[in-house]
């Protein structure tokens, strides 16, 4: 059998793992093919495609945008788009100064609480254009601060806690619309952590193209429920790890495993798509 992992992170955004690393461990799983998906980034594309064809591993290009629907968060891949589109990197650009933006806002309010996090600390730790709370958290353990990540978002960082500021995000719509603008696939992310079910009918009739199903933290009666649903909406069905480096002492990548036949129905999808001058 063939599978693949289409949810992974690199350093470009909150992964831990450099492109060569995470290719290097697909390689050693026997993985046929991947996607890269940072955080509003496309900048880990190439390194990571010249990595895969390197390995022997079909890539394929992608992307998680942070958006919103009626105030619920919603994180949209985008797949097999062009890494180039000039409207696409402008928007990721605008959504990555947002993000800088919210780490000097989140720092300040842990120094006015005599936390004593430098911000230059925080971002020469992430050391990328998509800097967001868990390069915070690994900069706050990293100084001693708390004892590792989960304190650090208990304490400080998740929703309602002190540090925790909120994220302007794009609409889910206008998403939607942008994958599709740079030529790729709109695909909601893991639906069963965000309980988003409610706006699925509303993202599919702004053409949504499909749904991940298989998810690390979605349960087995989890993945069946969304596959019923991307059967109802004729929806493609996607999967993935979201791998952000070691977890437990071990990579993620891999712990989903997607039949290819699920790349190859994207991969067909999109080639239609692109065929489709009402889409560009
Ligand atoms: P941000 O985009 O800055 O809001 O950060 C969200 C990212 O933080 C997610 O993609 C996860 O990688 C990570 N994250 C969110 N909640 C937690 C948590 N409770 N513990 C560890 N990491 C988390
Ligand atoms: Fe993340
Ligand atoms: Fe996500
Ligand atoms: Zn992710």
């Amino acid at each position: 059998m063939k599978f693949a992992d289409l949810h992974l992170h690199t350093h470009f955004s909150d992964g831990t793992f450099s492109p060569e690393e995470l290719v290097g461990h697909a390689r050693r799983l026997g993985l046929t093919a991947l996607a890269l998906t940072d955080h509003d980034s496309v900048e880990g594309c190439a390194p990571t495609a010249a990595a895969c064809a390197a390995a022997g591993i079909e890539f394929i290009t992608g992307t998680e945008l942070t958006a919103e629907y009626e105030d619920i968060e919603v994180h949209l891949l985008g797949y097999c788009l062009d890494t180039q589109n000039a409207k696409l990197l402008a928007e990721i650009a605008k959504f990555q100064t947002v993000r800088q933006r919210r780490i000097r806002e989140m720092v300040s309010r842990l120094n006015e609480m005599n936390v004593p996090l430098d911000v230059e600390a925080v971002f020469a730790l992430a050391n990328c254009k998509s800097p967001g709370r868990p390069h915070v958290a690994r900069a706050l353990t990293k100084a001693g601060l708390v004892k590792n990540l989960d304190e650090a978002f208990e304490r400080y960082l998740k929703k309602n806690r002190p540090a925790w500021v909120p994220k302007a995000k794009m609409s889910a719509l206008e998403g939607v619309q942008l994958i599709h603008h740079a030529g790729g696939l709109a695909v909601m992310a893991h639906p069963g952590l965000n309980r988003t079910d409610d706006i699925i009918p509303a993202l599919v009739d702004a053409g949504l193209d499909g749904i991940e199903c298989f998810h690390t933290k979605h349960s087995t009666a989890m993945s069946e429920r969304y596959l019923e649903i991307a059967d109802k909406y004729r929806l493609l069905v996607t999967g993935g790890s979201d791998c952000h480096g070691f977890s437990k002492g071990k990579p993620l990548i891999g712990t989903v495993k997607l039949p290819y036949e699920c790349v190859e129905k994207l991969k067909d999808a999109a080639r239609r798509k692109s065929t489709e001058p009402s889409n560009r």
